[in-house]
Protein backbone atom coordinates (compact mmCIF):
# COMPACT_ATOMS: atom_id res chain seq x y z
CA UNK A 1 0.00 0.00 0.00
CA UNK A 2 0.90 3.57 -0.21
CA UNK A 3 0.02 6.46 1.62
CA UNK A 4 -0.88 9.55 -0.79
CA UNK A 5 -0.91 12.91 1.22
CA UNK A 6 -2.32 16.56 -0.28
CA UNK A 7 -2.16 19.78 1.33
CA UNK A 8 -4.29 22.72 2.21
CA UNK A 9 -3.60 24.06 -1.60
CA UNK A 10 -3.90 20.74 -3.31
CA UNK A 11 -7.63 20.70 -1.42
CA UNK A 12 -7.93 24.61 -1.73
CA UNK A 13 -10.93 24.42 -4.29
CA UNK A 14 -13.34 22.31 -6.29
CA UNK A 15 -11.18 22.34 -9.02
CA UNK A 16 -8.48 21.41 -7.04
CA UNK A 17 -10.02 18.53 -5.34
CA UNK A 18 -11.06 16.73 -9.22
CA UNK A 19 -7.18 17.22 -9.75
CA UNK A 20 -6.96 15.07 -6.91
CA UNK A 21 -8.96 12.60 -7.63
CA UNK A 22 -7.63 11.83 -10.74
CA UNK A 23 -4.25 11.68 -9.43
CA UNK A 24 -5.52 8.92 -6.81
CA UNK A 25 -7.77 7.22 -9.33
CA UNK A 26 -4.14 6.69 -11.15
CA UNK A 27 -2.85 4.86 -8.29
CA UNK A 28 -5.75 2.95 -7.06
CA UNK A 29 -4.62 -0.57 -7.95
CA UNK A 30 -1.42 0.23 -5.35
CA UNK A 31 -4.05 0.29 -2.68
CA UNK A 32 -3.71 3.76 -1.81
CA UNK A 33 -4.43 5.52 2.00
CA UNK A 34 -5.14 9.16 1.35
CA UNK A 35 -4.28 12.09 3.84
CA UNK A 36 -5.74 15.44 3.42
CA UNK A 37 -5.09 19.08 4.77
CA UNK A 38 -7.44 21.26 5.82
CA UNK A 39 -8.35 23.76 2.42
CA UNK A 40 -5.95 26.34 1.91
CA UNK A 41 -6.22 28.80 4.46
CA UNK A 42 -8.44 27.50 7.00
CA UNK A 43 -6.37 26.89 9.80
CA UNK A 44 -5.22 30.36 9.96
CA UNK A 45 -8.69 31.68 9.95
CA UNK A 46 -9.46 28.90 12.31
CA UNK A 47 -6.65 30.36 14.54
CA UNK A 48 -7.99 34.42 14.20
CA UNK A 49 -11.46 33.55 14.75
CA UNK A 50 -10.33 31.81 17.90
CA UNK A 51 -8.18 34.90 18.94
CA UNK A 52 -10.91 37.10 17.94
CA UNK A 53 -13.39 34.86 20.05
CA UNK A 54 -11.29 34.85 23.12
CA UNK A 55 -10.79 38.81 23.54
CA UNK A 56 -14.48 38.43 23.97
CA UNK A 57 -15.70 39.30 20.21
CA UNK A 58 -17.76 36.85 19.46
CA UNK A 59 -19.79 38.69 16.64
CA UNK A 60 -16.44 39.02 13.94
CA UNK A 61 -15.19 35.33 14.93
CA UNK A 62 -19.05 34.35 13.63
CA UNK A 63 -18.85 36.08 10.85
CA UNK A 64 -15.78 34.39 9.71
CA UNK A 65 -17.32 31.20 10.25
CA UNK A 66 -20.58 31.79 8.17
CA UNK A 67 -17.74 32.32 5.29
CA UNK A 68 -16.15 29.14 6.23
CA UNK A 69 -19.36 27.07 6.19
CA UNK A 70 -20.20 28.76 2.82
CA UNK A 71 -16.75 28.04 1.20
CA UNK A 72 -17.50 24.29 2.43
CA UNK A 73 -20.76 24.11 1.09
CA UNK A 74 -19.99 25.75 -2.20
CA UNK A 75 -17.45 23.22 -3.08
CA UNK A 76 -19.27 20.35 -1.72
CA UNK A 77 -21.94 21.51 -4.30
CA UNK A 78 -19.40 22.07 -7.38
CA UNK A 79 -18.58 18.38 -6.28
CA UNK A 80 -20.96 16.80 -5.72
CA UNK A 81 -24.16 18.12 -7.22
CA UNK A 82 -27.38 19.35 -5.44
CA UNK A 83 -28.59 16.06 -3.91
CA UNK A 84 -25.45 14.15 -2.85
CA UNK A 85 -24.50 17.84 -0.99
CA UNK A 86 -27.37 18.22 0.63
CA UNK A 87 -26.86 14.80 1.91
CA UNK A 88 -23.96 15.51 3.15
CA UNK A 89 -24.75 18.70 4.30
CA UNK A 90 -25.83 17.45 8.24
CA UNK A 91 -22.49 16.28 8.89
CA UNK A 92 -20.94 19.21 7.81
CA UNK A 93 -23.42 21.23 9.54
CA UNK A 94 -22.85 19.29 12.81
CA UNK A 95 -18.97 20.90 12.65
CA UNK A 96 -20.05 24.07 12.45
CA UNK A 97 -22.79 24.05 15.05
CA UNK A 98 -19.81 22.23 17.38
CA UNK A 99 -17.99 25.32 15.87
CA UNK A 100 -20.31 28.14 16.78
CA UNK A 101 -20.98 26.49 20.42
CA UNK A 102 -17.00 26.48 20.96
CA UNK A 103 -16.41 30.29 19.79
CA UNK A 104 -19.69 31.59 22.00
CA UNK A 105 -17.91 29.81 25.14
CA UNK A 106 -14.36 31.03 24.35
CA UNK A 107 -15.76 34.75 24.03
CA UNK A 108 -17.68 33.88 27.17
CA UNK A 109 -14.24 32.81 29.42
CA UNK A 110 -12.00 34.79 27.12
CA UNK A 111 -9.08 32.09 27.14
CA UNK A 112 -7.72 29.66 24.08
CA UNK A 113 -5.77 27.00 26.24
CA UNK A 114 -3.72 24.51 23.83
CA UNK A 115 -5.99 21.66 24.42
CA UNK A 116 -8.92 24.31 22.98
CA UNK A 117 -6.87 25.53 20.81
CA UNK A 118 -6.56 22.07 18.76
CA UNK A 119 -10.02 20.94 19.36
CA UNK A 120 -10.60 24.00 17.28
CA UNK A 121 -8.30 23.52 14.58
CA UNK A 122 -9.27 20.11 13.85
CA UNK A 123 -12.14 21.33 12.24
CA UNK A 124 -10.46 22.49 9.63
CA UNK A 125 -9.52 18.58 8.45
CA UNK A 126 -12.15 17.13 9.34
CA UNK A 127 -14.51 19.08 6.74
CA UNK A 128 -12.22 18.86 3.86
CA UNK A 129 -11.65 15.04 4.48
CA UNK A 130 -15.35 14.93 4.40
CA UNK A 131 -15.58 16.42 1.02
CA UNK A 132 -13.03 14.79 -0.58
CA UNK A 133 -14.01 11.35 0.23
CA UNK A 134 -17.57 12.01 -1.02
CA UNK A 135 -16.06 13.92 -3.82
CA UNK A 136 -14.47 10.18 -4.69
CA UNK A 137 -17.33 8.38 -4.35
CA UNK A 138 -19.22 10.24 -6.65
CA UNK A 139 -16.24 9.62 -9.64
CA UNK A 140 -16.04 6.11 -8.56
CA UNK A 141 -13.39 5.80 -6.73
CA UNK A 142 -14.42 3.10 -3.46
CA UNK A 143 -13.95 6.08 -0.92
CA UNK A 144 -14.54 5.81 2.94
CA UNK A 145 -13.77 8.62 5.12
CA UNK A 146 -12.06 7.62 8.69
CA UNK A 147 -11.76 9.69 11.51
CA UNK A 148 -7.60 10.13 12.07
CA UNK A 149 -8.41 10.60 15.67
CA UNK A 150 -9.60 7.13 16.10
CA UNK A 151 -6.07 6.12 14.59
CA UNK A 152 -3.17 8.43 15.63
CA UNK A 153 -2.59 8.28 19.20
CA UNK A 154 -0.18 11.16 20.66
CA UNK A 155 0.72 12.26 24.30
CA UNK A 156 -1.38 15.25 25.53
CA UNK A 157 1.45 18.13 24.63
CA UNK A 158 -1.20 20.08 22.82
CA UNK A 159 -0.39 22.20 19.77
CA UNK A 160 2.80 19.93 18.71
CA UNK A 161 1.59 16.17 20.09
CA UNK A 162 3.98 13.64 20.17
CA UNK A 163 3.28 10.11 18.44
CA UNK A 164 2.58 7.13 20.34
CA UNK A 165 4.16 4.48 17.73
CA UNK A 166 2.71 1.35 19.26
CA UNK A 167 -1.08 2.58 20.35
CA UNK A 168 -0.89 4.19 16.30
CA UNK A 169 -0.10 1.23 14.69
CA UNK A 170 -2.32 -0.91 16.42
CA UNK A 171 -5.22 1.38 15.99
CA UNK A 172 -4.63 2.53 12.18
CA UNK A 173 -4.04 -1.61 11.27
CA UNK A 174 -7.51 -2.77 13.01
CA UNK A 175 -9.21 0.66 11.50
CA UNK A 176 -7.72 0.88 8.58
CA UNK A 177 -6.83 -2.38 7.11
CA UNK A 178 -10.28 -4.21 6.99
CA UNK A 179 -10.86 -1.20 4.43
CA UNK A 180 -7.97 -1.91 2.29
CA UNK A 181 -8.55 -5.79 2.17
CA UNK A 182 -12.22 -4.62 0.73
CA UNK A 183 -10.57 -2.34 -1.72
CA UNK A 184 -11.54 0.67 -0.25
CA UNK A 185 -9.73 4.00 -0.07
CA UNK A 186 -9.01 5.59 3.47
CA UNK A 187 -9.55 9.23 3.16
CA UNK A 188 -8.46 10.99 6.28
CA UNK A 189 -7.53 14.50 7.70
CA UNK A 190 -3.93 14.65 8.57
CA UNK A 191 -2.63 16.93 11.18
CA UNK A 192 -4.95 15.84 13.65
CA UNK A 193 -5.01 12.86 16.50
CA UNK A 194 -6.29 11.91 19.89
CA UNK A 195 -4.44 10.81 23.33
CA UNK A 196 -4.82 7.86 24.73
CA UNK A 197 -8.01 9.32 26.66
CA UNK A 198 -9.56 10.68 23.23
CA UNK A 199 -8.89 14.20 23.21
CA UNK A 200 -8.22 15.77 20.17
CA UNK A 201 -4.40 17.16 19.45
CA UNK A 202 -2.76 18.18 16.34
CA UNK A 203 1.39 17.50 15.52
CA UNK A 204 1.96 21.31 14.62
CA UNK A 205 1.13 23.39 12.20
CA UNK A 206 2.18 21.91 8.86
CA UNK A 207 1.48 18.57 10.48
CA UNK A 208 -0.54 16.27 7.45
CA UNK A 209 3.24 16.05 6.15
CA UNK A 210 3.99 13.85 9.62
CA UNK A 211 0.54 12.58 9.96
CA UNK A 212 1.07 10.84 6.38
CA UNK A 213 4.64 9.60 7.25
CA UNK A 214 3.16 8.00 10.89
CA UNK A 215 0.51 6.21 8.84
CA UNK A 216 2.95 4.95 6.06
CA UNK A 217 5.55 3.74 9.07
CA UNK A 218 2.51 2.09 11.23
CA UNK A 219 0.58 0.32 8.19
CA UNK A 220 4.61 -0.77 6.50
CA UNK A 221 4.11 1.48 3.06
CA UNK A 222 6.29 1.01 0.29
CA UNK A 223 5.87 4.55 -0.78
CA UNK A 224 4.52 7.90 1.10
CA UNK A 225 4.02 10.80 -1.39
CA UNK A 226 3.39 14.16 -0.45
CA UNK A 227 1.63 16.24 -2.91
CA UNK A 228 2.22 20.04 -3.19
CA UNK A 229 2.04 23.37 -5.19
CA UNK A 230 5.29 23.03 -6.02
CA UNK A 231 7.34 20.32 -8.31
CA UNK A 232 9.38 18.66 -5.74
CA UNK A 233 12.01 19.74 -2.95
CA UNK A 234 13.94 23.00 -4.78
CA UNK A 235 17.29 24.00 -4.70
CA UNK A 236 15.24 26.76 -2.09
CA UNK A 237 11.98 28.43 -1.69
CA UNK A 238 10.59 29.38 -4.97
CA UNK A 239 8.89 31.94 -3.18
CA UNK A 240 12.07 33.60 -2.05
CA UNK A 241 14.38 33.15 -5.54
CA UNK A 242 12.56 32.19 -8.62
CA UNK A 243 15.75 29.81 -10.06
CA UNK A 244 15.34 27.40 -7.78
CA UNK A 245 15.16 24.27 -9.13
CA UNK A 246 13.69 20.82 -8.44
CA UNK A 247 16.12 18.56 -6.80
CA UNK A 248 15.44 14.93 -8.51
CA UNK A 249 17.21 12.57 -5.54
CA UNK A 250 17.92 13.31 -1.75
CA UNK A 251 18.95 11.67 1.08
CA UNK A 252 16.75 11.41 3.83
CA UNK A 253 19.37 13.50 6.12
CA UNK A 254 19.71 16.14 3.84
CA UNK A 255 15.85 15.80 3.39
CA UNK A 256 15.00 16.20 6.82
CA UNK A 257 18.26 18.63 7.61
CA UNK A 258 16.18 20.89 4.79
CA UNK A 259 12.97 20.60 6.51
CA UNK A 260 14.03 21.36 9.85
CA UNK A 261 15.72 24.03 8.93
CA UNK A 262 12.90 25.48 7.31
CA UNK A 263 11.88 24.18 3.76
CA UNK A 264 8.26 24.61 4.21
CA UNK A 265 7.50 22.04 1.84
CA UNK A 266 7.86 19.15 4.53
CA UNK A 267 6.65 19.37 8.25
CA UNK A 268 9.99 19.21 10.37
CA UNK A 269 9.59 15.78 11.69
CA UNK A 270 7.87 14.11 8.54
CA UNK A 271 10.73 11.73 7.54
CA UNK A 272 11.97 10.94 10.99
CA UNK A 273 9.09 7.75 10.85
CA UNK A 274 10.23 6.99 6.97
CA UNK A 275 14.05 6.91 8.20
CA UNK A 276 12.95 4.74 10.94
CA UNK A 277 11.14 1.89 8.66
CA UNK A 278 13.45 2.88 5.26
CA UNK A 279 10.43 3.33 3.53
CA UNK A 280 10.70 6.12 0.26
CA UNK A 281 9.12 9.51 0.46
CA UNK A 282 7.94 11.57 -3.14
CA UNK A 283 7.37 15.05 -2.88
CA UNK A 284 5.02 15.91 -5.87
CA UNK A 285 3.00 18.18 -7.47
CA UNK A 286 -0.48 18.33 -7.77
CA UNK A 287 -1.39 20.74 -10.07
CA UNK A 288 0.51 17.93 -12.81
CA UNK A 289 -0.47 15.05 -12.93
CA UNK A 290 2.47 13.22 -14.21
CA UNK A 291 4.88 15.03 -11.89
CA UNK A 292 8.02 12.96 -10.96
CA UNK A 293 8.91 15.29 -7.77
CA UNK A 294 11.97 14.53 -5.54
CA UNK A 295 12.70 11.13 -4.17
CA UNK A 296 14.02 10.72 -0.79
CA UNK A 297 15.51 7.35 0.04
CA UNK A 298 18.47 6.41 2.57
CA UNK A 299 20.81 6.48 -0.31
CA UNK A 300 22.63 10.04 -0.93
CA UNK A 301 22.73 10.28 -4.92
CA UNK A 302 25.80 11.15 -6.92
CA UNK A 303 25.57 15.58 -7.88
CA UNK A 304 28.35 18.18 -8.95
CA UNK A 305 26.76 20.72 -6.83
CA UNK A 306 28.28 21.48 -3.72
CA UNK A 307 25.36 21.86 -1.90
CA UNK A 308 22.38 20.21 -2.23
CA UNK A 309 20.08 23.02 -1.44
CA UNK A 310 19.49 26.46 0.43
CA UNK A 311 17.02 26.97 3.37
CA UNK A 312 16.02 29.96 5.43
CA UNK A 313 14.46 29.82 8.95
CA UNK A 314 12.99 33.00 10.17
CA UNK A 315 11.14 33.91 13.89
CA UNK A 316 14.38 33.16 15.34
CA UNK A 317 16.02 34.95 18.69
CA UNK A 318 19.25 35.15 19.66
CA UNK A 319 19.74 34.63 23.29
CA UNK A 320 23.09 36.02 24.84
CA UNK A 321 24.08 35.03 28.18
CA UNK A 322 27.07 36.39 29.70
CA UNK A 323 28.38 35.20 33.44
CA UNK A 324 28.34 37.24 36.27
CA UNK A 325 31.46 38.97 37.40
CA UNK A 326 32.92 35.88 39.80
CA UNK A 327 30.74 32.95 38.54
CA UNK A 328 33.17 30.19 37.56
CA UNK A 329 32.87 29.01 33.99
CA UNK A 330 31.92 25.17 34.90
CA UNK A 331 29.27 26.26 37.19
CA UNK A 332 28.18 29.13 34.88
CA UNK A 333 27.97 26.52 31.93
CA UNK A 334 25.92 23.65 33.69
CA UNK A 335 23.65 26.53 35.18
CA UNK A 336 22.76 27.16 31.60
CA UNK A 337 22.34 24.29 30.49
CA UNK A 338 20.13 23.19 33.55
CA UNK A 339 17.60 26.09 32.98
CA UNK A 340 17.25 24.91 28.89
CA UNK A 341 16.76 21.66 30.67
CA UNK A 342 14.24 22.34 32.53
CA UNK A 343 11.81 24.56 30.50
CA UNK A 344 12.49 21.88 27.71
CA UNK A 345 14.23 24.56 25.20
CA UNK A 346 14.89 23.28 22.02
CA UNK A 347 18.27 25.24 21.09
CA UNK A 348 19.34 25.44 17.01
CA UNK A 349 22.76 27.30 17.01
CA UNK A 350 25.45 27.70 20.24
CA UNK A 351 28.15 29.80 20.79
CA UNK A 352 30.58 29.44 24.40
CA UNK A 353 32.65 31.27 25.25
CA UNK A 354 34.48 31.12 28.84
CA UNK A 355 32.12 33.28 30.07
CA UNK A 356 29.36 33.99 27.91
CA UNK A 357 26.83 31.60 25.38
CA UNK A 358 25.10 32.71 22.58
CA UNK A 359 22.33 30.74 21.23
CA UNK A 360 19.44 30.54 18.57
CA UNK A 361 15.72 29.46 19.72
CA UNK A 362 12.41 29.86 17.68
CA UNK A 363 10.80 32.94 19.00
CA UNK A 364 7.53 31.22 19.41
CA UNK A 365 9.43 28.82 21.59
CA UNK A 366 10.92 30.39 24.09
CA UNK A 367 9.52 30.73 27.23
CA UNK A 368 9.42 33.76 29.48
CA UNK A 369 10.55 31.56 32.66
CA UNK A 370 13.30 30.57 30.90
CA UNK A 371 14.64 33.87 30.86
CA UNK A 372 14.20 35.05 34.14
CA UNK A 373 15.85 31.81 35.07
CA UNK A 374 19.24 32.63 33.10
CA UNK A 375 18.69 36.42 34.79
CA UNK A 376 19.48 34.92 38.04
CA UNK A 377 22.81 33.71 37.08
CA UNK A 378 23.61 36.21 34.48
CA UNK A 379 23.19 38.96 32.45
CA UNK A 380 20.49 38.27 29.60
CA UNK A 381 19.80 40.01 26.38
CA UNK A 382 17.62 38.80 23.82
CA UNK A 383 17.56 40.18 19.81
CA UNK A 384 14.53 38.82 17.92
CA UNK A 385 13.43 38.83 14.33
CA UNK A 386 16.51 36.84 12.60
CA UNK A 387 16.85 34.21 10.65
CA UNK A 388 19.06 31.07 10.44
CA UNK A 389 20.33 30.44 6.72
CA UNK A 390 21.66 26.87 6.15
CA UNK A 391 23.17 25.19 3.40
CA UNK A 392 23.15 21.46 3.30
CA UNK A 393 24.94 19.04 1.30
CA UNK A 394 26.49 15.55 2.05
CA UNK A 395 29.11 15.79 0.49
CA UNK A 396 30.96 19.10 2.04
CA UNK A 397 32.90 17.33 4.57
CA UNK A 398 36.82 17.53 4.23
CA UNK A 399 36.81 19.93 1.11
CA UNK A 400 38.57 22.89 1.55
CA UNK A 401 37.49 26.32 1.07
CA UNK A 402 33.62 25.68 0.89
CA UNK A 403 33.01 27.58 3.93
CA UNK A 404 35.29 30.44 2.67
CA UNK A 405 33.19 30.52 -0.32
CA UNK A 406 30.25 30.41 1.49
CA UNK A 407 31.01 33.33 3.78
CA UNK A 408 32.58 35.67 0.64
CA UNK A 409 29.22 35.40 -1.23
CA UNK A 410 27.72 36.63 2.11
CA UNK A 411 30.15 39.77 2.10
CA UNK A 412 29.28 40.61 -1.13
CA UNK A 413 25.31 40.69 -0.72
CA UNK A 414 26.94 43.46 2.42
CA UNK A 415 24.77 41.23 4.98
CA UNK A 416 26.33 41.31 8.48
CA UNK A 417 27.11 37.84 9.72
CA UNK A 418 25.65 37.21 13.64
CA UNK A 419 26.23 33.53 14.53
CA UNK A 420 27.95 30.80 12.64
CA UNK A 421 27.94 26.76 12.98
CA UNK A 422 29.49 23.63 11.50
CA UNK A 423 30.40 20.84 13.57
CA UNK A 424 33.11 18.06 12.61
CA UNK A 425 30.28 15.15 11.70
CA UNK A 426 27.69 17.79 10.08
CA UNK A 427 26.21 18.11 6.38
CA UNK A 428 25.51 21.61 6.61
CA UNK A 429 26.80 25.56 7.52
CA UNK A 430 24.54 27.88 9.25
CA UNK A 431 24.15 30.85 10.21
CA UNK A 432 22.17 33.70 11.86
CA UNK A 433 21.63 36.88 9.74
CA UNK A 434 18.69 39.83 10.27
CA UNK A 435 15.16 38.31 9.09
CA UNK A 436 14.97 41.29 6.64
CA UNK A 437 18.00 40.26 4.91
CA UNK A 438 17.21 36.85 4.47
CA UNK A 439 16.01 37.15 0.45
CA UNK A 440 19.28 38.86 -0.73
CA UNK A 441 21.51 36.83 1.28
CA UNK A 442 19.23 33.65 -0.05
CA UNK A 443 19.36 35.09 -3.78
CA UNK A 444 23.50 35.74 -4.01
CA UNK A 445 23.88 32.50 -2.36
CA UNK A 446 21.37 30.41 -4.76
CA UNK A 447 23.21 32.15 -7.76
CA UNK A 448 26.23 31.60 -6.43
CA UNK A 449 25.75 28.22 -5.78
CA UNK A 450 22.91 26.78 -8.24
CA UNK A 451 24.18 29.24 -11.48
CA UNK A 452 21.26 29.74 -14.06
CA UNK A 453 21.69 27.31 -17.37
CA UNK A 454 24.04 24.96 -15.91
CA UNK A 455 22.75 21.71 -14.02
CA UNK A 456 25.67 20.94 -11.35
CA UNK A 457 28.51 21.74 -10.30
CA UNK A 458 29.20 25.28 -11.12
CA UNK A 459 29.38 26.46 -7.52
CA UNK A 460 32.25 23.77 -7.11
CA UNK A 461 33.96 24.72 -10.45
CA UNK A 462 33.30 28.90 -9.44
CA UNK A 463 34.99 28.22 -6.25
CA UNK A 464 38.15 26.78 -7.20
CA UNK A 465 38.69 29.59 -10.28
CA UNK A 466 38.55 32.08 -7.82
CA UNK A 467 41.30 30.68 -5.67
CA UNK A 468 39.65 31.17 -2.44
CA UNK A 469 41.39 30.74 0.83
CA UNK A 470 40.56 29.22 3.99
CA UNK A 471 40.51 32.39 5.67
CA UNK A 472 36.63 33.62 6.02
CA UNK A 473 36.26 37.47 4.68
CA UNK A 474 33.22 38.55 6.20
CA UNK A 475 33.76 38.09 9.75
CA UNK A 476 31.74 40.86 10.73
CA UNK A 477 29.91 40.75 13.54
CA UNK A 478 30.33 37.22 13.69
CA UNK A 479 31.22 35.83 17.75
CA UNK A 480 35.11 34.75 16.19
CA UNK A 481 36.52 33.87 19.59
CA UNK A 482 33.82 31.28 20.29
CA UNK A 483 33.37 27.68 18.82
CA UNK A 484 30.07 26.43 17.36
CA UNK A 485 28.70 23.98 17.87
CA UNK A 486 25.41 23.24 16.06
CA UNK A 487 22.17 22.77 14.96
CA UNK A 488 22.31 18.85 14.98
CA UNK A 489 22.44 18.37 18.23
CA UNK A 490 18.87 19.65 18.20
CA UNK A 491 17.69 17.25 14.95
CA UNK A 492 19.35 14.16 16.63
CA UNK A 493 17.57 14.60 19.89
CA UNK A 494 14.57 15.04 17.76
CA UNK A 495 15.57 11.87 16.48
CA UNK A 496 15.99 10.25 19.45
CA UNK A 497 12.90 11.33 20.66
CA UNK A 498 10.83 10.22 17.68
CA UNK A 499 12.66 6.69 17.75
CA UNK A 500 11.76 6.82 21.35
CA UNK A 501 8.35 6.56 20.42
P1 LIG B 1 1.12 22.19 1.48
O1 LIG B 1 -0.07 23.06 1.69
O2 LIG B 1 1.02 21.33 0.25
O3 LIG B 1 1.51 21.43 2.70
P2 LIG B 1 3.18 24.14 2.03
O4 LIG B 1 2.78 25.56 1.75
O5 LIG B 1 3.17 23.69 3.45
O6 LIG B 1 2.30 23.19 1.11
O7 LIG B 1 4.63 23.86 1.44
C1 LIG B 1 4.90 24.14 0.08
C2 LIG B 1 5.67 25.44 -0.01
O8 LIG B 1 6.94 25.26 0.62
C3 LIG B 1 6.02 25.87 -1.42
O9 LIG B 1 4.99 26.60 -2.01
C4 LIG B 1 7.30 26.67 -1.22
O10 LIG B 1 7.06 28.07 -1.26
C5 LIG B 1 7.76 26.32 0.19
N1 LIG B 1 9.17 25.88 0.22
C6 LIG B 1 10.10 26.34 1.09
N2 LIG B 1 11.29 25.78 0.86
C7 LIG B 1 11.13 24.93 -0.18
C8 LIG B 1 12.00 24.05 -0.88
N3 LIG B 1 13.30 23.92 -0.56
N4 LIG B 1 11.49 23.32 -1.88
C9 LIG B 1 10.19 23.41 -2.22
N5 LIG B 1 9.30 24.24 -1.61
C10 LIG B 1 9.77 24.99 -0.59
N1 LIG C 1 -3.90 22.54 8.18
C1 LIG C 1 -2.74 22.46 9.03
C2 LIG C 1 -1.96 23.76 8.93
O1 LIG C 1 -2.31 24.64 8.15
C3 LIG C 1 -1.87 21.27 8.74
C4 LIG C 1 -1.29 21.20 7.34
O2 LIG C 1 -1.73 21.90 6.45
O3 LIG C 1 -0.37 20.39 7.14
O4 LIG C 1 -1.01 23.93 9.66
MG1 LIG D 1 2.59 21.93 4.42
Amino acid sequence: MIVMKFGGTSVESAEAIERVSKIVGSRSKESPVVVVSAMAKVTDQLVAMGNKAASGDSSEALTSLAALRERHRDTAKALLGEKRAAALAPRLNAHIAELENFLRGLAAVRELTPRGSDYLLSFGELLSSLIVADAFIVRGLSAAWVDSRECLVTDATHTRAVPQMGATREKSKKKIGPLLTKKRIPVMGGFIAASQEGVPTTLGRGGSDYSAAIIGAALDADRIEIWTDVEGMMTTDPRLCPGARTIKRISFNEAAELAYFGAKVLHPLTLLPAIHQNIPVYVLNSRNLKSTGTEITAQTPHSSDTFRAITAKKGISIVNVVASRGVGVHGFLRSVFEAMDRHAASVDIVAISEVSMSFTIETKRLPDALLKDLEEIADVTCENEQAIICLVGEDIHGKPGIAASVFNTVANAAVNIRMISQGASEINISFVVQESDVPRVVRHLHDYFFPANTRAGAGSAKMKKTGITRKPANGSGTKRSQRSSNGRSALSAKRAAAAAV
